[in-house]
């Protein structure tokens, strides 16, 4: 039997209630693989400062240190909302981001059939399209320096530094040239070369790694012709590799292909280089969905499937996350539907049923 410690931050809203389902699948994994999984749990967000001052106390970062991955809920809320407040519920993901050194940040898209009404693009269009954007997210003009504000001759100025080193470009395209060798073997690699240095010396390392990769299939997108291709043709991408700011907005786009955005889930995985961590953080891309929470309507799937990406990528168990991905997929097939995606003639079920019915197929 293998175990293995998983960190567990259900954070505010419907982020324990989610987390919860997600804990109960992974449970299922173990019994039926014989893996046992310890799990640490600790408050982090909105529910933090409120009992703590921080939406991430120190002590939390190094249990999460001491963890093989971080399965992360959602955290925010009207409660924590005002913009000037000093501490806020998002410093947390930004604290174990950069913490952990969590570089590289994975969003698969994934259209479900059944959802291809669900979106604002014509079936046709969206209809199998499965997809990764994955996006650096630790350097880039989010990070550099200077970042500031400042008046001049009675004007207002402002400067943002949009900063990389050849390293940090590295690390996160072989990532993706990785990537894309397990899936269809696409990489498009986005940038802004006709204008931008940084995307000059992105597109350079791009070319100088591509060798190493002989079996995938290279192309590169300017960022401002892939948000229009992202939506004319998406069944065309694979991968997807793109700096801080067009990766932030692209995976938003792409998120909207698949029709709901309680079936999504991401990873951001942490550098093994640099003296990092090498952990991986797992989580919805949605929010703390405050307006649901506390009801049990939630759909826990973004939840569930980002555990099966934990269970592939921090524990290399493929064949348990295979196991995931298929039970989601059976319940779907069955027609089985949480209340977000249940159309007039469905009758939804709510959280903890969805995930019953996933443990259920997991057991086959
Ligand atoms: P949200 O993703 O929480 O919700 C957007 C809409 O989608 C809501 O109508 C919500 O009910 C619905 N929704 C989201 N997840 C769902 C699920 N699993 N099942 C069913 N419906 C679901 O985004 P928001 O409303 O913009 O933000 C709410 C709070 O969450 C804010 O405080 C925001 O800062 C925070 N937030 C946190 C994260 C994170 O923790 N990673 C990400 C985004 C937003």
């Amino acid at each position: 039997m293998s175990s293995f410690n998983i960190g567990l931050l259900p954070g505010d809203g419907i982020g324990p209630e989610v987390v919860a389902e997600g804990v109960k699948v992974l449970d299922a994994v173990g019994s039926r693989f014989g893996h046992e999984f310890a799990y640490t749990s600790d408050t982090v967000g909105g529910a933090a400062i409120d009992a703590f001052g921080f939406a991430l106390r120190d002590e939390t970062l190094e249990m999460c240190k001491a963890q093989d991955a971080i399965f992360f809920g959602a955290v925010g809320g009207p409660k924590w909302d005002d913009p000037n407040a000093k501490v806020r519920p998002e410093q947390a993901i930004l604290g174990l981001r950069k913490g952990l050194g969590l570089f590289a940040n994975i969003r698969p898209v994934k259209m479900y059939d059944f959802l291809a009404d669900s979106t604002s693009l014509k079936p046709e269009v969206v209809r199998g399209v499965d997809l990764i954007v994955l996006r650096e997210l630790t350097g880039g003009i989010y990070f550099g320096k200077p970042q500031k504000q400042w008046v001049e001759n009675g004007e207002r100025h402002v400067v943002d530094t949009l900063a990389y080193s050849e390293h940090e470009i590295e690390r996160i395209v072989r990532v993706g040239f990785a990537l894309a060798q397990g899936r269809r073997k696409k990489l498009t690699s986005v940038d802004k070369a006709n204008v931008m240095e940084s995307s000059r010396l992105w597109r350079a390392i791009v070319l100088e790694i591509a060798p190493d990769y002989p079996d995938v299939e290279l192309e590169h997108l300017l960022v401002d012709a892939c948000t229009m291709h992202l939506i004319s043709r998406p069944g065309d991408f694979d991968v997807i590799v793109a700096e801080n700011l067009f990766g932030d907005v692209l995976s938003d786009e792409a998120s909207m292909l698949a029709g709901s955005m309680g079936m999504l889930p991401s990873a951001s995985l942490g550098a093994r280089d640099e003296g990092g961590t090498g952990l991986g953080m797992y989580e919805p891309i949605h929010g703390s969905a405050p307006d649901i929470a506390g009801q049990g309507i939630a759909n826990p799937i973004a939840q569930v499937l980002s555990g099966a990406m934990l269970l592939r990528l921090s524990l290399g168990l493929e064949a348990e996350a295979l196991a995931v991905e298929a039970a989601v997929d059976a319940v779907l097939a069955a027609g089985h539907r949480p209340p977000d995606l249940a159309g007039p003639n469905d009758t939804p079920k709510d959280t903890t049923a969805m995930g019953d019915l996933i443990v259920e197929a997991l057991a086959g």
